[in-house]
């Protein structure tokens, strides 16, 4: 695919922003029409968006249906049913003065025009659900899918302009260079998902233009597995997010702290998981790693570490391909815990849970902590002992797949949320509204001057 042209992309900014002015999205009537089309944008081509991931990654099509196709059209199911509840104005305890007379009220402003860049991992996902928030929110969106999943990206082109609304919402394509000459415009708002790398560009941009960002970013998420855990359960649930995508997952477990106490039965029921998964087509199944970039970073830690390779390690470079693989006897001061995996090699460390706390604490916040325990003691040591954007007891990634709670990070893994009325809300104003009446001039004419000190009330 050809990339977006400067002129293209004047022509699509300047036709939002003429679009932003004339009100029109702002209408609810606008707001479900292309919420639908987004869904039917999606059910009409579930085969395609399964044969695009599938040339991207090698997904396989029960991930891509259950994962991609059904977590955008649940989004928007759930925007549609919530929309006008959302978009009405909310009214504050604001008392009988400015709240009764006055009638002081909250109205949702949509921010106007945003700019969605979205990443390559569930390239579907994070460009679309973005999307979603940002047409219930009343705003026009530009949107840049990654490159890197070109695919993804180019049937996001293809279908778009199919099914959108091409004066509210425009598809242009490009990497990094074409994102630079974005990034010089004005946004009314950035929704940026992607490495913490390219938000500190994103961020600088936008400063440029007091743009408010929301960046969803991702980190190293630990997974602290108390002596009360049940071992095969969090064994088994721990190597699962290391086998969906291929560990390629923000939210999914970057290292493993295991109490000494129950180390060895950990790394066995691992082993034993891992087995299961990868056998009977499993192996083959598995989504590949996104390009030789990456394949050759991860081969490269795998190859620096110094800690002991318990299970996986096969490598296929023409293929792509890189084992789930479980290292113990790895410190923090490995190559492997040097920065966010990202991948599905998983080291193991055999550490109390207070200490694991201690080391969370001294890194940046990672997007996910998972606890895995039976003690509500040991749970609220780690939930207070630690700070991520969220966190799962007892499972892994889930909290992000829950209604009604807000998705996003805190520090190095992100600003701002989204997911439901928190997607609603990113894109969003909150304007104040009071009135006045004129009779309050009774009430208010203290104010004026020339002041009287026995105005002052003690
Ligand atoms: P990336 O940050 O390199 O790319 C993402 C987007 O940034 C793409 O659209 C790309 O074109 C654009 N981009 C790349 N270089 C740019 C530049 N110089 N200027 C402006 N834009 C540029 O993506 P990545 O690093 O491969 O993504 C992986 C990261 O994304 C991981 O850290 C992962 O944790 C994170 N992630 C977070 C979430 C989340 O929802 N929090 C979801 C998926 C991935």
């Amino acid at each position: 695919m050809t990339y977006t042209t400067p002129e293209q992309l004047d022509n699509a900014y300047t036709t939002l922003h003429k679009t932003f002015k004339t009100g029109k999205t702002k209408s609810l009537a606008w707001r479900k029409w292309q919420l639908k089309q987004v869904f039917w944008m999606v059910a009409d081509n579930e085969e395609a968006i399964a044969k695009a991931l599938n040339t991207d990654l090698h997904r396989h099509e029960f991930e891509a249906y259950y994962v991609d196709i059904e977590g955008v059209k649940k989004d928007i199911l759930d925007t549609l049913t919530h929309v006008e509840e959302w978009a009405a104005d909310d009214i504050p305890d604001a008392g009988f003065l400015f709240g009764t007379l006055g009638s002081a009220r909250i109205r949702k402003e949509p921010l106007g025009v945003a700019l969605i860049l979205g990443t390559w991992n569930f390239p579907i996902i994070v460009t679309l659900c973005p999307l979603v928030a940002a047409i219930s929110a009343g705003c026009c969106a530009m949107i840049k899918p990654a490159e890197t999943s070109a695919a993804c990206q180019d049937l996001m082109a293809a279908l778009i302009p199919k099914y959108l609304d091409q004066e509210a919402i425009r598809v242009v394509t490009g990497g990094a260079k074409e994102a630079t000459m974005i990034l010089e415009r004005r946004f009314d708002h950035i929704f940026y998902t992607g490495s913490v790398r390219v938000a500190r560009i994103v961020a600088a941009a936008a400063a440029k233009h007091l743009t408010p960002t929301v960046l969803e970013l991702g980190g190293q998420a630990p997974c602290i597995v108390t002596p009360s855990a049940d071992i095969d359960t969090a064994a088994k649930r721990i190597v699962f997010s290391k086998y969906l995508n291929n560990g390629q997952i923000c939210l999914a477990a970057n290292h493993v702290f295991v109490d000494p106490s129950i180390h060895d039965k950990f790394v066995e029921r691992a082993i034993y998981w891992l087995g299961q998964y990868l056998k009977d087509g499993g192996a083959e199944d598995a989504v590949r790693i996104i390009n030789e970039q990456n394949y050759d970073r991860l081969v490269g830690l795998l190859e620096k570490t110094d800690g002991k390779i318990v299970y996986g390690g096969k490598t296929d470079r023409e293929d792509k391909y890189i084992q789930q693989t479980l290292i113990t006897n790895v410190t923090m001061q490995d190559p492997l815990l040097s920065s966010e995996l990202f991948g599905p090699l998983l080291p193991i460390m055999a550490l109390p849970y207070r200490e694991a706390c201690t080391i969370t604490q001294r890194g940046d916040h990672p997007l996910g902590v998972y606890i895995f325990s039976t003690s509500q003691h040991e749970i609220e040591y780690i939930i207070k002992n630690t700070l991520s954007g969220g966190v799962t007891i007892n499972d892994i990634m889930l909290h992000a797949a829950v209604p009604n709670l807000p998705f996003g990070g805190v520090g190095n893994s992100g600003m701002g949320a989204y997911h439901g009325k928190y997607g609603f809300d990113s894109f969003t104003h909150l304007r104040s509204i009071v009135t006045i009446p004129p009779y309050f001039e009774y009430l208010l004419s203290f104010r004026y001057p020339p002041y009287k000190s026995s105005n002052i009330s003690k």
